[in-house]
């Protein structure tokens, strides 16, 4: 039965939330905490968490929705639509092209076999870390101080800020992420005016950027309204850059599962390897989740779950 309306389906889910929640932890089991940047691997792995935001700003958190972690690749979503701000379609897509991989998240594959260089979409590590020197601003400093700013101002008027402990445990370990950065400088993806360590930098310190369920849902809610903040009424981000940013969390926001996910549950989504994943329906919700065990092609599992359990009851598929 499909019911209609937001505030009808915010009181439905209100009751049975809880019941869901504990159902979909029990497949935590399934995965694994990400160790790769051994802060992460800190993190607990039974947790699970949601926040639900509709228009009027009414939440409903279930879970360990007050647990902090890092955005991780959840941020990219918001740096490719600063950058497309300040650069424009062709600027930006001058730099990365259009299309899902099929690869991982951190592959070095197709940017050597295909057009050589240019990262296949903005959402895989290469192609954010091309978006990500993109950013306007004189310094490294001055760019993060920009993208922090942008983040807030779509969490409503957030205080986000970096984990230091995150962000120095990544900078140290990334041999991968630095050698896809190296490879775009060689190729000129990244210019000659550009130094590697400064891009880096920037990249890993948004990916650090620490924040909760419902700050996540948030930033979601503004999404859902093609980048009108439905609470203050503002749009904050131009109704074009939003539509993009949904196109490709829809093709490769759930990186190598992003087509079992569109089929199973059918709603824009970008997860992280902290096991965070800011989905939306469109028109309806803001979604945040936290569940730091994650399956095989780096989705939490739990949180996965969840949103196939929401999405099959209440009918939110966008096809
Ligand atoms: N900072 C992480 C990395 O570059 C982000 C990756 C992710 O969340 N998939 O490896």
């Amino acid at each position: 039965m499909e019911m209609e309306g937001w505030k009808i389906s915010m009181d439905e889910i209100r009751n049975i939330l809880p019941a869901w929640v504990e159902a979909s932890r029990l497949h935590a089991g399934e995965g694994r905490v990400a160790s790769y940047i051994p802060e992460l691997a800190k993190a607990p792995q039974q947790a699970l968490g949601i926040a639900v935001m509709g228009p009027d700003g009414s939440l409903l958190a279930e879970g360990d929705s007050s647990l902090s972690f890092t955005m991780q690749s959840i941020s990219k979503v918001f740096t490719l639509m600063l950058a497309l701000m300040d650069n424009g379609e062709e600027g930006v897509f001058a730099k990365v092209g259009m299309e899902p991989t099929g690869d991982d998240f951190n592959s070095m594959l197709k940017l050597e076999l295909v057009e050589p260089g240019k990262p296949f979409n903005p959402l895989i590590n290469a192609g954010a870390i091309a978006v990500t020197s993109l950013i306007s601003g004189d310094t490294p400093a001055a760019k993060m101080a920009r993208i922090l700013a942008f983040f807030n101002h779509a969490a409503g008027g957030a205080d986000l800020a970096v984990n230091a402990d995150v962000y120095r445990s990544e900078s140290a370990t990334a041999h991968r992420n630095r050698s896809l950065a190296y490879f775009l400088k060689d190729n000129e993806v990244l210019g000659e005016e550009i130094d590697v360590e400064d891009v880096l930098s920037v990249y890993f310190q948004h990916c650090a950027v620490e924040i909760t369920c419902v700050q996540l849902a948030r930033m979601a809610l503004v999404l859902a309204f093609n980048g009108t903040d439905p609470i203050s009424g503002r749009q904050l981000i131009p109704r074009r850059y939003v539509q993009i940013a949904k196109s490709f969390m829809l093709m490769c926001g759930m990186y190598n599962a992003s087509g079992e996910f569109a089929v199973k549950v059918g709603i824009p989504a970008k997860s992280g390897v902290s096991g965070g994943i800011l989905a939306l329906v469109p028109g309806r919700y803001g979604i945040g989740i936290i569940g730091p065990s994650l399956g095989s092609k780096g989705n939490s599992t739990s949180g996965v779950h969840l949103l196939e359990t929401m999405s099959s009851s209440l009918n939110w598929s966008i096809f």
